[in-house]
């Protein structure tokens, strides 16, 4: 499950517990980063603190669902996955309680033993289909294997993406981290 909060984060459905801090570190200033926040990693090439990088805007971009599976399989290619179901979520209820707040910012989820990923409105962009897809590939929870995936991802998915004519990143942090 993925919920929008600095762009991506969720819960994932996964069971692995490892918390991986102490194996990341941010190539730019040093810090130690802790995958399990992972909305204050920017997972690009490397994995970076969020002070340091910034989300290339063509990976947050809203795509259609089309584009989305498009790239999904070229990255299930490319990394030697097994495939990967995407599904187009059913638009929300009017209201969704108990939690509506949570189910408007619901992205995607990843269910890893059906390989189904489901994507959510907000989360039809390419960031969030390396986010799941990262979860797939390494079978891990937020580690930081799957960080490290995730960032790989981006980068493969960068290297071929068409230049944008707005070079600088943005960075998407509606809710804060979650401490
Ligand atoms: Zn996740
Ligand atoms: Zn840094």
């Amino acid at each position: 499950m993925l919920v929008l909060s600095a762009g991506l984060t969720d819960n994932g459905t996964g069971s692995d517990k490892a918390t991986g801090m102490g194996e990341l570190t941010c190539p730019g200033c040093g810090k130690q980063l802790d995958p399990q926040h992972h909305g204050e990693l920017v997972c690009d090439g490397q994995v970076w603190c969020d002070a340091c990088r910034l989300y290339d805007r063509r990976l947050l971009l809203p795509r259609p669902f089309a584009d989305i599976v498009a790239w999904g399989q070229r990255l299930c290619a490319a990394f030697g996955l097994d495939p990967v179901e995407f599904q187009e979520a059913e638009p929300f209820p009017e209201d969704p309680n108990p939690y509506p707040h949570a189910l408007k910012l619901l992205m995607a989820e990843a269910h890893h033993r059906d390989r189904i990923i489901v994507f959510f409105p907000p989360g039809l962009r390419l960031a969030t289909l390396c986010h799941e897809l990262a979860h797939l590939a390494t079978g891990q929870d937020h580690t930081a294997g799957w960080a490290r995936m995730f960032a790989e991802m981006t980068a493969w998915v960068k290297e071929r993406l068409p230049e944008d004519t707005i070079s600088r990143g943005i960075k998407v942090n509606l809710l804060g981290n979650q401490d």
